[in-house]
Formats: C-alpha cells, structure tokens, sequence
C-alpha cells in the first residue's frame, strides 16, 4: 500500500525528471512551443533566448505592459 509520503515522493521524482528532461531536450524538439495566451508558435529565436518562454514576444510585451500598468 502507497501512504501518502510515498505518492509526495513519486510525484517530486516525476517532477525532477520532467525538469531535467526539459533541460536535455533540445529547444526545436520541445512539445510546448505554442504561446499559452494565444496559441501561436513561439519562434525559435525567442525560445533559444528564453528556453523556459510560455508566452510568444507578443503576448510577453503585452503581459510586461499590464504589470507595468499595475504598479
Ligand atoms: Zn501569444
């Protein structure tokens, strides 16, 4: 029977080796490559500049925008 400390462990486990896959993984080979505002691809240039960008330029500048607005 797994308690819930072991499932804790499975899933921090599964989480490191997601991480360190994302790392090992070359940017063109990723999956997510598609802005998660907007849905459009994210350009190679951007991902080889930021690897971890969810957000294409667009949609980053406008989010940068807003929380400038906020302050
Ligand atoms: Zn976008």
């Amino acid at each position: 029977m797994i308690d819930d400390v072991d499932r804790a462990n499975d899933l921090a486990d599964a989480e490191r080796a997601a991480s360190i896959a994302a790392i090992l993984t070359p940017v063109a080979a990723r999956a997510r490559t598609n802005c998660i505002a907007c849905g459009e691809r994210i350009s190679d240039a951007r991902l080889a500049a930021v690897p971890f960008a969810q957000h294409c330029v667009d949609c980053a500048n406008t989010a940068e925008k807003l929380e400038r607005h906020r302050r």
